[in-house]
């Protein structure tokens, strides 16, 4: 495209973009010098004002304020907002999920997958609201009884990243809703608009049900505004996702106010292919994990761990896989892999096949830009890259659609390669053998560790997370809710003496 077409096609997003926020009934704010972009075109979308350290202090004081009441309601009660937060956004699903093509640069599937785990993720909360259950244990004293009850926590702060503009957000509001908290949220400054829907249909939620809007606030702007939520002693429980440099400067803050840590942070994923492998599977399984959402996810594929035996057939069948992918503009039909979300991006993939080559790796194929839509849009095919060994390189996450593939002899040793980087979010095994499947489980150390699937894609009802220098949180299924409360054991006294603990006479 030329200059000036690519600069009408632009407008065109923009237009899209506003016709969508009406839609969803999101008010276009006042513009200002935070810019929403899209990856589509690298045009912009809408200019934002961005909000002050005064703002943020305001947002955590209302939603102070809002806990008093909302920490009251009985959970099944509190459930009903976000019953009706479900409704909304299958009644949105596809503008939300337009929106979130716009500005995060997702295909149509993708996006609308996105919307989807929102409201899987809302069901599950409501369901969860009358299950938030303490454990009764057994007294040692007569007449006592001894339990745990679960307590809401305070304001909630969620910190977010571009890569999933909306489903993280849901993960952690749906649940902290209903566990009691109130929510501030500090979206990426790179997905304000999604943000602003979502707050919107929230808080219309909240006006429908009778339940207080002020239960969730909306924070926008880059890193200062993080550090603002930070930093504040009202902010009860900090959940946070982005990378793990990240983590590693808001971690230590939050530790230093006694404030507690959700974080969900960078991770460096591998799958191992055993000889008994699939192999048709595998590569299907490889190539959503390698190459979707232009390799983009938390979870993404970045390390092939093939044995000896097939790596060369298994790396001639993806490579052939890898030829047929179409890059292209996200808002097309038939379109797999979209942009990378901006040029530092698209540096740090060139950098990485740079440094990549210069440790002795094969670029099998892709890692050149396709300048489908301007300069400013960057398009990349993604690569497959053959490495004599596990480098620092490889070792490290580079989000961008490149995998490094790797070979093994024996099992031990491609688990001790799995284990072998500090993150430790994701990893799976591609066999058909269950003595192998087992031992993988049981050796791999990462947060999820999958059979006979790729390493990304989780469903909403397990505890999603991982270990190491990921972070260590878990969110959304299974009991991550406990994160979201407090806990306090409860000593009953039903007799009229008065035994102390332990057999101890005191007087
Ligand atoms: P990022 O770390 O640049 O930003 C994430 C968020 O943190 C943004 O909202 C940003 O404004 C904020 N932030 C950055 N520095 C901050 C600071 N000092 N104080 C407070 N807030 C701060 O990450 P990104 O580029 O948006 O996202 C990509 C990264 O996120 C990748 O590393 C990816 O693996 C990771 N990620 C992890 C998960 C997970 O669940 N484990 C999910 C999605 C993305």
């Amino acid at each position: 495209m030329t200059h000036t077409v690519t600069e009408h096609f632009s407008e065109q997003l923009s237009l899209r973009a506003r016709a969508l926020l009406h839609g969803l009934g999101a008010e276009v704010p006042a513009p200002g010098t935070l810019l929403a972009r899209t990856p589509i075109s690298g045009g912009v979308l809408l200019p934002l004002t961005p909000d002050t350290p005064a703002d943020v202090d305001a947002a955590i004081g209302r939603a102070a304020t809002a806990f008093e009441s909302w920490r009251t309601v009985p959970a099944p009660v509190r459930a009903a907002l976000v019953r009706r937060l479900a409704a909304l956004l299958v009644a949105h699903q596809d503008e939300l999920a337009e929106l979130v093509t716009l500005e995060a640069g997702k295909i149509g599937a993708e996006a609308l997958g996105e919307v989807q785990e929102m409201i899987d993720v809302c069901e599950f909360a409501i369901g969860l609201s009358r299950q938030l259950y303490g454990a009764t244990m057994p007294s040692e004293r007569p007449g006592h009884r001894l339990m745990e009850t679960w307590h809401p926590l305070g304001v909630v702060g969620v910190i977010s990243a571009f890569n999933f503009p909306v489903a993280v957000w849901a993960w952690n509001t749906a649940i902290a809703l209903v566990c009691g908290d109130t929510v501030v949220w500090k979206p990426s400054e790179t997905t304000p608009l999604t943000a602003l829907a979502c707050h919107t249909l929230l808080r219309r939620a909240a006006r429908e049900v009778g339940a207080d809007p002020q239960v969730h606030q909306l924070v926008q702007g880059d890193a200062t505004v993080g550090e603002a939520l930070v930093d504040d002693p009202r902010v009860a429980l900090l959940s946070a996702t982005g990378s793990v440099r990240m983590g590693g400067i808001v971690a230590p803050r939050v530790a230093a106010r006694f404030g507690r840590c959700l974080l969900e942070l960078g991770g460096n994923n591998a799958a191992i292919v055993a000889p008994s492998a699939d192999l048709e599977l595998a590569v299907r399984g490889i190539v959503f994990a390698a190459a979707g959402t232009a390799g983009q996810r938390c979870t993404t594929l970045r390390r092939l761990i093939a044995h000896r035996s097939i790596a060369d057939q298994l790396v001639e069948r993806l490579s052939a896989a890898y030829s047929q992918l179409p890059v292209g503009n996200p808002l097309d039909d038939g379109v797999l892999v979209g942009p990378l979300v901006d040029e530092r991006a698209y540096t740090a993939m060139r950098t990485a096949l740079v440094r990549a080559n210069d440790e002795g790796g094969e670029i099998v194929c892709g890692g050149e830009r396709v300048e489908l839509i301007g300069a400013e849009a960057y398009y990349v095919r993604p690569a497959l890259v053959r490495m004599p060994a596990q480098t620092e390189l490889v070792r490290e996450e580079t989000f961008a659609p490149i995998l490094y593939v790797l070979t093994y002899d024996d099992l031990d040793e491609a688990i001790a390669l799995n284990n072998g980087v500090t993150q430790g979010l994701s990893s799976s095994i591609f066999t058909l053998d269950q003595r192998e499947a087992e031992q993988f489980i049981a050796g791999s150390d990462c947060g999820i560790a999958n059979v006979n699937i790729g390493t990304s894609g989780a469903e909403i009802g397990g505890a999603f997370g991982g270990e190491k220098n990921t972070g260590g949180g878990r969110e959304s299924g299974s009991d991550s809710w406990k994160a979201y409360m407090r806990r306090a054991t409860n000593t009953i006294n039903y007799s009229t003496e008065l035994p102390l603990a332990q057999g101890i006479h005191f007087g």
